[in-house]
C-alpha cells in the first residue's frame, strides 16, 4: 500500500499532526504500536496548557508553546469540543532576593509574545489566592496558561482525523524501515509494509530508534521521570490558578495543578533514567513532592492522595526536534518532544506540514475539511438540568456505572463506539475507574458492556492490549 504520508506515533504529537495533514487531499496513515492511541508519554502528564513563559526566549519550545497555546484556545478546543479551561497560573517566588529572577521570566515571556503577564503582591495573593504558604512574598500572573485532559485532546484529535480521511492502524510495532530507490521508505509494523513518501518521526521516547531504522541516527532520548499524585476532588477548590515555583535547571519545578477534571495534582518530579519503560513511583519521590507542595500551600495532605503514575519525558538536549534529515530524504523528525509537548502539538503539526510542503509534498485543500467535533457528553461536566435533559431523550444516561465519577451506561458505550478498545480507554474517555475505589465497583460492569458492542467474550477483555487480560482461562 502506497501513502503520501506515514507518521508513527499516536501521541498528541502525531495525533496533532494527522489532523493538520487531514485538511488536505493526502493519504496518510499513522502507525501506533499500542492498542491504543494516548497510551505513551501523552497520557501520563500534568495536563497543563502552558502560557510560554519559563521557556528561553530564542528557543523553538518556547515559540511553539505560545502558538500552540494561541491554538487551544482560539481553534482547537472550540472546534473539537474540548473542556479546556483557561485558569490561568502563577509562579511564585519564598524569597526577595528572587524578584530579579521573577522580572527576568516576565521579560523573556514577553519576548516569545506572552500577554498579560503581571507581577503581584502578597496582598493580592491573600485577596485571590488564599491557602498559600507563608513563605510566598510575590509571584508573576500568567493568565493564559490553561489546562485539558491529555487523552480526551488526544481522542478528539485522532477521530476528528480519521473523520477527515486518515488512516490509525493500532497494534502496529515498527521495526524495520528501508529506502525505496526512487525515494521514499517501505516501513514494517505488525507483519505488515507500507511504502511512503514521507515518513514522519513522532514516537516519542523511541524517536531515536525510528530515526536511526530510518537512516538517520543523529540524537538519542534520555527519559526524565516525573512522579505525579492525584487528590480527591473534595480539594479540587484549594487553588485557583495552576501554582509554580521558580523553574530549576531540569524543569518548571514542583506545583499544585488543577486538572480539568476536577481532582488537582501534585508534581512532577525530574530524574533522569536509562529505562524507557520504568513507570514506578518512589517512596522518595512522594516525599519530596510533598515537601514542596506544602511550601506552596501547607493545606496539601498525604491522606487526599487517591492515584499516583509516573511519566517520562523523552528529552534530547534542551529543545525540541523538529527537522528533516538531509541523511534521509524525506524523514521528518518530531522528536525530543518532552514538556512542553503537550501545548505546543498543534504549532510542531503546522511546522511539520511547512516542512514536507518545503520538501515538494502538494498540500491541496479538501473541498470538504470537517473542523467540527461535536463534544461527547460526561455527567460530571453537566449541570443537573442537562443530565436531566439527557436521560429524558436517552434512558441509559440514568443508569450510572461508575459511582465515584459518575459515568452513565451510554458515556461507557458512547466511548466504545468512538473506538474504545480497551479498559484504560474506557478510562481515558470517560473517567469510569478513574475514582476513589480504582474500577472495585464498575470494572465488572464495563467489561459486560465492552462484551455486548464489541462481541467480545470476557477473556478477550484486557486493561491495556494484549497481555493485560482480566480473566486466565485456566482449562488452557
Ligand atoms: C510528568 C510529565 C508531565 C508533563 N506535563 C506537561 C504539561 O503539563 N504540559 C505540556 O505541555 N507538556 C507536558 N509534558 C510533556 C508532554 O506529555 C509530552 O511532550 C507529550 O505527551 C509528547 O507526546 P508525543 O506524542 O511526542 O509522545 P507519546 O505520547 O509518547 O507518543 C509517541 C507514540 O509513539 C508510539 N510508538 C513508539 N515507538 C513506536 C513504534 N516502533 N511503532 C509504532 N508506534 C510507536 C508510542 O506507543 C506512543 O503512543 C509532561 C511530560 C511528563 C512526563
Amino acid at each position: 500500500m502506497t501513502y503520501d504520508v506515514v507518521i508513527v506515533g499516536a501521541g498528541v504529537t502525531g495525533a496533532s499532526i494527522a489532523r493538520e495533514l487531514s485538511r488536505y487531499r493526502l493519504k496518510v496513515l499513522v502507525l501506533e504500536k499500542e492498542a491504543e492511541p494516548a497510551f505513551g508519554v501523552s497520557k501520563s502528564n500534568s495536563g497543563i496548557i502552558h502560557a510560554g513563559t519559563q521557556n528561553p526566549p530564542t528557543s523553538l519550545k518556547g515559540w511553539l508553546c505560545v502558538e500552540g497555546n494561541r491554538l487551544m484556545r482560539e481553534e482547537i478546543a472550540p472546534d473539537l469540543g474540548l473542556n479546556f479551561v483557561q485558569c490561568g497560573q502563577l509562579v511564585v517566588i519564598f524569597d526577595e532576593a528572587d524578584r530579579p529572577g521573577l522580572e527576568k521570566i516576565k521579560k523573556e515571556g514577553e519576548e516569545l509574545g506572552v500577554r498579560g503577564l503581571k507581577l503581584v503582591d502578597r496582598a493580592w495573593l491573600d485577596a485571590n489566592e488564599p491557602e498559600l504558604g507563608p513563605e510566598v512574598k510575590a509571584a508573576l500572573l500568567v493568565p493564559s496558561a490553561g489546562i485539558v485532559s491529555p487523552y480526551r485532546y488526544v481522542y478528539a484529535l485522532i477521530e476528528n482525523a480519521v473523520k477527515n480521511g486518515v488512516e490509525l492502524r493500532t497494534l502496529a510495532k515498527v521495526t524495520a524501515i528501508a529506502r525505496v530507490q526512487k525515494g521514499g521508505f517501505y516501513v514494517e509494523a505488525s507483519g505488515r509494509v507500507y511504502e511512503t513518501r514521507f515518513l514522519v518521526n513522532a514516537a516519542g521516547l523511541y524517536a531515536d530508534e525510528i530515526s536511526a531504522m530510518a537512516g538517520a541516527p543523529t540524537f538519542r532520548i534520555t527519559p526524565r521521570k516525573g512522579e505525579e499524585y492525584l487528590l480527591d476532588k473534595k480539594r479540587e477548590h484549594m487553588a485557583r490558578r495552576i501554582i509554580f515555583p521558580m523553574p530549576t535547571a531540569e524543569s518548571k519545578g514542583i506545583l499544585v495543578i488543577k486538572t480539568s477534571d476536577g481532582n488537582p495534582m501534585i508534581g512532577p518530579t525530574a530524574s533522569d533514567t536509562q529505562d524507557k519503560e520504568d513507570l514506578s513511583t518512589t517512596d522518595e519521590g512522594l516525599a519530596e513532592v510533598l515537601r514542596e507542595t506544602r511550601r506552596l500551600m501547607p493545606t496539601v495532605s498525604k491522606s487526599d492522595i487517591i492515584a499516583y503514575f509516573s511519566g517520562l519525558r523523552p528529552v534530547s538536549g534542551k529543545d525540541f526536534i523538529v527537522r528533516c534529515e538531509e541523511s534521509a530524504p524525506g524523514l521528518v523528525n518530531a522528536a525530543g518532544i518532552q514538556s512542553p509537548g503537550l501545548t505546543a502539538a498543534p504549532a510542531i503539526a503546522v511546522m511539520v506540514a511547512g516542512i514536507l510542503k518545503e520538501r515538494g509534498l502538494a498540500l491541496a485543500p479538501k473541498e470538504q475539511f470537517h473542523r467540527l467535533r461535536r463534544r461527547p457528553a460526561h455527567l460530571f461536566q453537566v449541570p443537573l438540568e442537562e443530565t436531566r435533559r439527557l436521560i429524558e431523550k436517552d434512558p441509559a444516561y440514568g443508569d450510572i456505572v461508575c459511582r465515584c465519577e459518575l459515568v452513565s451506561a451510554q458515556e461507557v458505550r458512547d466511548a466504545i463506539k468512538r473506538g474504545a478498545r480497551t479498559l484504560d480507554g474506557v478510562k481515558f474517555r470517560t473517567r469510569a475507574q478513574a475514582g476513589r475505589c480504582h474500577g472495585g465497583f464498575c470494572t465488572t460492569r464495563i467489561m459486560k458492556i465492552m462484551q455486548e458492542e464489541l462481541g467480545l467474550s470476557a477473556l478477550e477483555i484486557t486493561k491495556r492490549g494484549p497481555g493485560s487480560e482480566l480473566i486466565k482461562d485456566d482449562r488452557k
